[in-house]
């Protein structure tokens, strides 16, 4: 554990709407410039006490929030959808400073979180209840939905802005509190969006960030003021949450990994299916849970795409984020640059076809980055590891199949069902691809189907744990919990008791 740099930035907690100084006593943890190489800041990493302190502010905040009419909390979103957009670019640019991923796609990823912030600006209309009149002779039976109290997001590295934004906006609408854990590889986002929600009008302690390590998520996981967690990040983590907070009585969802497959029908159009493919794979490094890692090739597709594939796999511009014309950044860690290259090395020895390595590659001027150039398999086994695990970085696996029922088999048969995307020309192909397809988002002639907003995201299997997806109307039924009131008023009075089952008269 690295001890305190005076010359370097510090990123601290915030809690109960202030920005906490980082201490002496503090845990501290390097965060990286991944294009340089560079050391940039020290994040602090809560202990159990930093996050009792913000899930009592938070606790301390739920009252008079969940009693605030929905229609003023959606005003105050509505301020802070605002002043996001005003401060997109800074957030982008913090995100490429500390992911490395290029600016554009940076810029893509806040306004993809934007669009939830909007979707939960119309939280009056989405917490209407039903309403039964006369559900039996002079009562009327209606449900309502609740807010649970303080509820916490774990979030990973590889979407700092857009995936906070898929549980905070949402569950604050509802009239929750929250403490948000982001990933300390790239903190510094959360305490920009921090900072709006105060600007925007927030109450103290409504939204709370704690930042830190596994320390801070079994702290949040135990206490017993925390009702939900909302956790997106690798599957081990998402199952080991899933259960350990159910065993705490929490609702849990919990996002997982994946090994998303592209399967190129041979009637597709070929020209658009490759850009669609190389964009899809090599995009943000690979480090999208969205990112395609697989192309199932049916057919004699391969034969027909394999030497434009190779040619545009090598033609990668990578670079520094921040240059305009790079169309991929840096690895985010070393750790992670050589857990890719380590598993490129697997490839090889298990018998697939290297067309395409991207190791050892520098960029000019930024020699200490974490770089990886886009790497192409070729006649990759379903039986090997490169297949079945996910790799998270810019390799692209490609397999061969004769027709659609094999490529239906391999992906129905793998262990993570996060995204899918068919190409094809064929309208009756494309229907029968999404109804058979066992994955939780389905992409026809596009590459990485991200739900809108108002549709909510979630993989099957292995993908997600628990049984709500993340943001749209499935995210306010995560965040609430439904009552049911049935009300019979004074001329039923005076009947006697009831002592038998009441039913419809
Ligand atoms: P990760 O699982 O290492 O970390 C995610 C979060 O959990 C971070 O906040 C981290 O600090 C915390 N954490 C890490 N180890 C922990 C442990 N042992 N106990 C408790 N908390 C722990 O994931 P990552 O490397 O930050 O992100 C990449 C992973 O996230 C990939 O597997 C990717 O597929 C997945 N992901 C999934 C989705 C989705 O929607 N399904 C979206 C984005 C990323």
């Amino acid at each position: 554990m690295p001890s305190q740099d005076s010359n370097l930035a510090k990123v601290g907690h915030f809690i109960h709407g202030q920005s906490v100084p980082v201490a002496a006593a503090d845990r501290l943890s390097p965060v990286y410039n991944p294009a340089t190489g560079a050391v940039t800041a020290q994040v602090a990493l809560a202990n159990t006490a930093d996050v009792a302190l913000a899930v009592a502010a938070a606790q301390a905040a739920f009252p008079a929030w969940a009693d605030t009419p929905p229609i003023q909390r959606a005003r105050i979103l509505f301020k802070f959808w605002g002043l996001i957009n005003q401060h997109k670019d800074e957030l982008a640019a913090l995100i490429t400073q500390e992911h490395g991923k290029v600016f554009s796609d940076a810029q893509g990823e806040v306004t993809r979180g934007i669009d939830i912030v909007e979707f939960a600006c119309g939280i009056p209309q989405l917490l209407k209840g039903d309403y039964s009149e006369q559900a039996s002779t002079g009562i009327d039976n209606w449900t309502m939905r609740q807010p649970l109290g303080v509820v916490a997001g774990i979030t990973p590295f590889n979407f700092p802005v857009m995936v906070p934004c898929w549980m905070f906006p949402v569950a604050i609408a509802c009239g929750n509190t929250f403490v948000l854990k982001p990933s300390p590889t790239d903190p510094s986002a959360s305490l920009l969006m921090a900072k709006l929600l105060t600007q925007a009008g927030l109450p103290d302690g409504v939204f709370n960030v704690v930042q830190g390590d596994k320390v801070a998520v079994d702290a949040l996981i135990e206490h017993p003021d925390v009702k939900a967690l909302s956790f997106v990040g690798s599957t081990p983590v998402a199952q080991s949450i899933h259960e350990r907070g159910s065993h705490f009585g929490k609702r849990v969802q919990a996002l997982g990994g994946a090994k998303n497959h592209m399967v190129i029908m041979p009637d597709a159009n070929l020209d658009k299916a490759v850009d669609a493919l190389v964009g899809a794979a090599y995009g943000s490094a690979g480090e999208r849970c969205m990112a395609i890692s697989v192309a199932v090739l049916v057919g004699d597709v391969g034969d027909k795409i394999m030497s434009k594939l190779i040619e545009r796999t090598r033609s990668l511009k990578v670079n520094h984020g921040m240059v305009d014309e790079a169309e991929m950044g840096p690895i985010v860690t070393r750790a992670a640059l050589e857990r890719i290259s380590g598993c490129i090395e697997d490839g090889i020895k298990q018998g697939a076809q290297l067309l395409v390595d991207g190791r050892g590659i520098s960029v000019p001027g930024l020699e200490g980055g974490f770089w990886l150039g886009g790497t192409l398999f070729d006649q990759v086994s379903p039986e090997s590891r490169l297949y079945k695990e996910e790799v998270f970085g810019p390799v692209l696996a490609c397999v061969r199949v004769a027709n659609l029922d094999q490529a239906l088999a391999l992906v129905n048969g793998h262990e993570f069902g996060n995204g899918v995307a068919c190409f094809t020309s064929d309208g009756h192909t494309a229907r029968e691809f999404a109804r058979r397809v066992q994955v939780g988002m389905v992409g026809i002639n596009v590459p990485i189907p991200v739900p809108m907003a108002w549709h909510g995201f979630g993989g099957w299997k292995r993908s997600l744990f628990g049984d709500m997806h993340a943001y749209g109307e499935e995210g306010v039924r995560f965040y609430t919990r439904q009552k049911s009131i049935m009300q019979r008023w004074p001329e039923s009075i005076g009947k006697g008791n009831d002592f038998i089952m009441p039913t419809a008269r």
